[in-house]
């Protein structure tokens, strides 16, 4: 299996490594923040 490396756990990068894998990739998502979402983070803004 492919593997392929998805640079930020934003709304970007999380529907790239979905799709990814719905096309039998292999996703490793790095992300230099502390959690997932981007800007757009779980919960809003704090
Ligand atoms: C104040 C504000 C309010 C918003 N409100 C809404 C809203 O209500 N509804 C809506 O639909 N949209 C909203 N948006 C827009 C939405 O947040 C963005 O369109 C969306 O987050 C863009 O997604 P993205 O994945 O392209 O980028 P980002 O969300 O910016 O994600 C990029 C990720 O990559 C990571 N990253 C960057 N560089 C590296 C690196 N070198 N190595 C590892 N990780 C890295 C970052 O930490 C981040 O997690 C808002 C935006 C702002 C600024």
């Amino acid at each position: 299996m492919l593997t392929v490396a998805i640079i930020g756990a934003g709304p970007a990068g999380l529907v790239s490594a979905k799709e990814a894998k719905a096309h039998g990739l292999n996703p490793t998502v790095f992300e230099k923040g502390s959690t997932v979402g981007g800007l757009w983070k779980p919960g809003g803004f704090t």
